[in-house]
């Protein structure tokens, strides 16, 4: 009997008692290796010594200051480094919770940047089909996965949306992946023309594809054209790296590697890595000053924002990555996770792509490579493989789900950058 409401209120599920490494256990005494960093948050394994260090000391220090009274020490040292590491013109953070509070943070960032130019009437937000934002209303507005929207689709605000960057179900047959990319951006321009570019807040897009598709990496070139079509309606870009970034592809941003500057950058995730819950919201100088020389006071905040015990850790997380050079680790054990993938699924019947970057893997499953054709529905293959991977010890993470009526299984896979390749 359990008195949580659980993600399932049918099974509650395995007790965690300890963490360690790449390795929980339960309450039954059964190990599991952490294949999957939980969602792709585990990104230092568990039990770091040093973020727990700094976790304690920070504790012992101030474990909690208003942010209506007081900055502290380490929220200021936090921000600085992740401006200082972060792609051109990023010159201000904003700390949260979590992802689904980053992206309701960067829509509301984005909507007063224009009010405070003097562009109310812009209210629209661009995004893509094939999309996972969170599960707030804002952020759940803007994904795309049909069934988490449907229930509660009369509270939404109306999102016109676009096909995502998805070759291996979206590229033609004789399309050339230029002319495939090209056509992506052309429909992207459409929807902005159509919504009156003076309307358009923004085009949000996650940099590699997380939770809806797993680990789909863009085409080349596509957010260069993202860029420049955002830049010539006048429109921010916001990237929502919540999972793709914080160095799980291999650069710290997964955006660094498409040589694009976003105006908004969203991480959370890998941000605390798993040892506190925190997000943040990351924007160019430009639309902070914006608003400074306006109101001076940007419409938002929460209770637990730039909490000094999350800023710690996440701190500690990223000196632990810049010390230990756990990016090159990722860009190394993900060029030998992706061979041993390859080696081991490229024939399977039943898999249909193996893709990702860095640490960031995926396998889609079909019932017939040729064809393509995926699983039915009501087979729930992904949550079936996850059961059986528990049930041997193994955690990955399944996807399935339905975008423009088709359906698709995924399981992702992104292993802690302290894994090694016996691991
Ligand atoms: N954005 C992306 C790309 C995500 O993958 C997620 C979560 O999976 C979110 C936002 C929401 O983050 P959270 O679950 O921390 O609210």
């Amino acid at each position: 009997m359990s008195y949580i409401i659980h993600r399932s209120l049918r099974q509650t599920p395995p007790v965690a008692v300890s963490a360690h490494g790449i390795l929980v256990r339960d309450s039954q005494g059964n190990t599991y290796i952490d294949a999957s960093g939980g969602a792709a948050v585990s990104s230092l394994g568990h039990g770091h010594p040093d973020v727990i260090e700094a976790m304690h000391r920070q504790i012992d220090r101030c474990a909690y200051a208003h942010t209506a009274f007081f900055t502290t020490e380490v929220a200021e040292q936090l921000a600085a480094k992740l401006v200082d590491g972060a792609p051109d013109g990023i010159g201000a953070v904003y700390l949260v919770s979590g992802g689904s509070e980053a992206i309701e943070t960067a829509l509301k960032l984005a909507r007063q940047y224009f009010v405070e130019r003097g562009e109310p009437q812009r209210a629209v937000f661009i995004a893509r089909r094939q999309s996972y934002h969170g599960n707030t209303l804002g952020a759940l507005a803007v994904g795309g996965n049909e069934w988490r929207r449907k229930p509660f689709a009369p509270l939404l605000m109306d999102v016109p949306r676009v096909s995502a960057c998805y070759e291996y179900r979206g590229r033609g047959e004789h399309q050339s992946v230029e002319q495939y990319t090209a056509a992506l951006l052309d429909e992207l321009e459409s929807a902005i023309v159509r919504a009156g570019p003076q309307n358009v807040i923004a085009f949000v897009a996650e940099p590699v594809v997380g939770a809806t598709g797993g680990a789909i990496p863009p085409t080349p070139g596509y957010f260069k054209g993202v860029r420049e079509i955002c830049d010539r309606h006048g429109i921010l870009f916001i990237a929502d790296e919540v999972m793709c970034g914080m160095g799980r592809t291999g650069t710290m941003y997964a955006i660094e590697q498409e040589g694009v500057a976003p105006d908004i950058i969203t991480v959370a995730k890998g941000l605390g890595a798993g040892y506190q819950p925190i997000g943040a919201v990351l924007a160019t100088g430009e639309i902070v000053e914006r608003i400074r020389r306006g109101s001076g006071n940007f419409l938002h905040g929460h209770t637990y924002i730039g909490h000094p015990v999350a800023a710690a850790a996440a701190l500690a997380v990223q000196q632990v990555i810049e010390r230990d050079a756990l990016l090159e680790q990722v860009q190394k054990q993900g060029a030998a996770l992706s061979r041993m993938l390859y080696n081991a699924f490229d024939n399977h019947p039943h898999v249909g792509d193996v893709r990702g970057r860095g640490l960031f893997m995926a396998l889609e499953m079909v019932q017939d490579r040729a064809t393509k054709a995926p699983f039915a529905p009501q087979r729930k293959l992904h949550a079936a493989i996850k059961e059986q991977a528990m049930k041997r010890g193994l955690m990955v993470y399944p996807m399935g789900g339905t975008i423009d009526g088709q359906h698709g299984d995924h399981v992702l896979l992104a292993p802690p950058f302290i894994a090694s390749a016996s691991d």
